[in-house]
């Protein structure tokens, strides 16, 4: 049963904190006070528009919703929990900061049908976080995780690469540390320089560099693949488009693409691909990509770079491409008829 995501945005609220990087009003593009009239609309809203059976969920994001006086927390679930006790929806998720969990918060939020946690980790690493101001530690991380693990709610994890002092092998520490912690699932967000942040003001001075794309594309492709290796999902990567972050205003720097997801997965199949026909004697050969009708695009590769360096690199002669598989994410090579299967995990001769 495919997921639908009903998302309520409750922009900066109860947080006691400014992270660097952080302009909510900005990211969330909500600016107003989120009442249980606002909510409720909101959940009819979508409820009137989803067809079929879907597995239906409501979503508090931005802000740090445990960060919120426990009597605003149940006045924001009600109206949600009212529509789970009516069977209209099946859950709700809600993320927050990993040093405003308790157990007092968890047990309100299991009473309330919470049943998926995201904790905004974002680097597992004190100097980074602490540059970051976030005003939590890697203790903090530790001890929320294991806190809502142990109440038996979902767990997601999410990993902002790029922050001020990240580097390669940070990122890979943050990486194998969330790995360590079994989340259920993980988000991706490369950091932005968006105006109105302290970030902005130390890219001015020059105090601050983002990650260029391409580093970013990398970065994350690997990221992505070695968490799927360790079954954990990754649910998104990088920021949603919208109105606000294409504006041409709101990102000051960074490595934004409205498309940052089909980007890095295109460079997933552009790594695999590679690893393959790096072996394989191609000079003048045609070879033939068996692949799901919704992976061309990624196959292809923006502007259809991938397939223009596999021609010249392997001086391809006829490269095929054949949309008629049903795994998403999956390719099989076709060569000298010799089928390799390419997916996250290994390549097989078949
Ligand atoms: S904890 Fe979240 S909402 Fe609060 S300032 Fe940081 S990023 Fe923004």
């Amino acid at each position: 049963m495919k997921n639908y995501i009903i998302p309520i945005f409750i922009p900066h609220y109860g947080c006691p904190h400014t992270c660097v990087f952080c302009n909510q009003r900005k990211i969330t593009g909500i600016q107003t006070d989120v009442t249980q009239e606002f909510i409720q609309n909101t959940i009819e809203y979508h409820l009137n528009r989803i067809r079929g059976n879907k597995f239906i969920e409501v979503a508090f994001y931005g802000g740090s919703f445990t960060a919120l006086p426990l009597s605003l927390q149940r006045k924001l679930l009600e109206p949600a929990y009212r529509y789970m006790q009516a069977k209209k929806i099946k859950s709700i998720r809600i993320s927050t900061r990993p040093d405003c969990i308790s157990s007092d918060i968890l047990d309100n939020l299991a009473a309330f049908g919470v049943k998926t946690i995201e904790l905004g980790a974002q680097s597992f690493n004190d100097s980074i976080l602490a540059r970051s101001e976030r005003g939590h530690t890697v203790d903090d991380i530790l001890r929320a995780a294991e806190l809502v693990r142990g109440h038996g709610f979902c767990l997601g994890i999410q990993l902002m690469p790029g922050l001020p002092g990240d580097t390669w092998q940070t990122i890979m520490d943050s990486l194998s540390q969330t790995i360590a912690l079994c989340p259920d699932f993980v988000r991706i967000y490369p950091t932005l320089v968006l105006i109105q942040t302290k970030l902005a003001q130390l890219y001015q001075k020059g105090d601050y560099q983002p990650l260029s794309l391409k580093q970013a594309i990398q970065y994350a492709a690997l990221m992505k693949l070695t968490f799927i290796r360790h079954d954990i999902q990754v649910i998104r990567v990088g920021l949603q488009a919208s109105e606000q972050l294409d504006d041409g205003e709101t990102i000051l720097a960074g490595p934004y693409h409205p498309a940052f997801g089909e980007l890095v997965d295109s460079y997933l199949f552009k790594i695999q691909m590679d690893q393959l026909l790096e072996g394989l004697p191609t000079k003048y050969g045609e070879i033939i990509v068996h692949h799901h009708p919704k992976d061309t695009s990624k196959l292809r590769g923006n502007k259809n770079c991938n397939l223009g360096l596999w021609y010249k690199e392997y001086q391809l002669k006829n490269i095929i491409l054949k949309q008629d598989l049903a795994t998403l994410h999956h390719v099989v090579v076709e060569f000298q008829n010799i089928k390799y299967s390419l997916n996250s995990d290994l390549l097989v001769m078949i």
